[in-house]
């Protein structure tokens, strides 16, 4: 969530250090950084009062689906990540967009799930970039492909 502004100074620009569930995960509790100060400071947000909406295309926004979210991960990391990979995955997307805010573009859902994947695994990637960037032919692939050597260096497991 944006738009903390630091006890200290008052300025509104801050980097979450450290963020962590507290009262059985009902409330979230952040370590934040003012970038202007430098000084810490920790705030609690109650999970219920910050709903995360998903804007789709057409205009119209649903609430964030957690489990929607990680089937589609699912079907895309078959048999490449275990299911402790996938709940880590689809816990960092879902923190990422609970730091942007209110509400976000379903497209930029799209994009966290795609830069996770990319760097946890090539195929798993592919397969959710397939469905996702709606590949038609191999040429889409290709650039996919290409893309991704571009901008990964091999990694082992
Ligand atoms: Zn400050």
């Amino acid at each position: 969530m944006r738009g903390m502004r630091c006890p200290y100074c008052r300025a509104n620009d801050d980097k979450v250090v450290d963020s962590r569930g507290a009262d059985g995960d009902s409330s979230i509790r952040r370590r934040r950084e003012c970038l202007a100060c430098g000084r810490r400071y920790t705030t609690y947000e109650r999970v219920e009062d910050v709903p995360l909406l998903v804007a789709k295309r057409s205009g119209e926004s649903e609430p964030f689906d957690a489990a929607k979210l990680r089937k589609g991960i699912e079907r895309a990391a078959s048999g490449r990540l275990d299911d402790h990979a996938i709940d880590d995955a689809v816990a960092a997307i879902e923190e990422e967009l609970r730091e942007l805010g209110g509400e976000v573009p379903s497209e930029r859902v799209g994009m966290a799930v795609l830069e996770r994947l990319r760097a946890l695994d090539a195929v798993a990637y592919l397969r959710f970039a397939s469905v996702y960037k709606g590949f038609e032919d191999l040429a889409d692939f290709e650039r996919e492909v290409g893309e991704l050597q571009k901008t990964t260096a091999p990694k082992h497991r």
